[in-house]
């Protein structure tokens, strides 16, 4: 698995002080997608051992809420095994933390994955140029919900992050 960047105290991202995790890899191919850099799996650099020491050194802070994993799709096919070992980490780890997660595919899609048992919310959809909303926060066009998945796996029907 590659990634393209770590950065912290992100704002834009998710609740609260963030870290954010960009990795590569994506096929939903999203006409007007704002990072085409990360579609590629084989661009950026190796997510090995020193990179996810460093997402753990920034997640001990205390002030940071969470992480957010993003790029690309965390959930492309390549990406599942090795984000699904990371996301059980990151919980036994951290379990104080939110975990976010933004996807390309829609929560129906999905809702199988192993994943979601640990992920506090997740930001689905294909972003659609046609329904970009700039007054939205945390998703770029108005058909991607932000779910709060918990609550979601627990009722059976879409709960809403609020
Ligand atoms: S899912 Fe996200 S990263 Fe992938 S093409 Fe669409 S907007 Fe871009």
């Amino acid at each position: 698995m590659r990634y393209h960047d770590i950065t912290k105290d992100d704002m834009k991202n998710g609740d609260g002080l963030r870290v954010v995790l960009w990795l590569s890899g994506c096929d939903h191919k999203c006409p007007g997608c704002q990072n085409p850099i990360t579609w590629d799996p084989n661009d950026g650099l190796i997510f090995d051992d020193s990179a996810k020491k460093e997402v753990f050194d920034l997640l001990s802070r205390d002030y940071i809420s969470g992480i957010t994993l993003t790029g690309g799709d965390p959930l492309f096919t390549g990406n599942r095994d090795e984000v699904l070992l990371l996301l059980k980490e990151i919980k036994d780890k951290f379990p104080q933390k939110t975990v976010w997660l933004y996807t390309g595919y829609d929560f129906e899609d999905i809702i199988n994955l192993e994943h979601l048992k640990y992920i506090d919310v997740l930001c689905d959809g294909k972003f659609i140029e046609a329904l970009k909303e700039l007054n939205i926060h945390w998703v770029g066009s108005s058909n991607q919900r932000i779910i709060d998945v918990p609550e979601t796996l627990k009722s059976g029907e879409i709960v809403l992050y609020s």
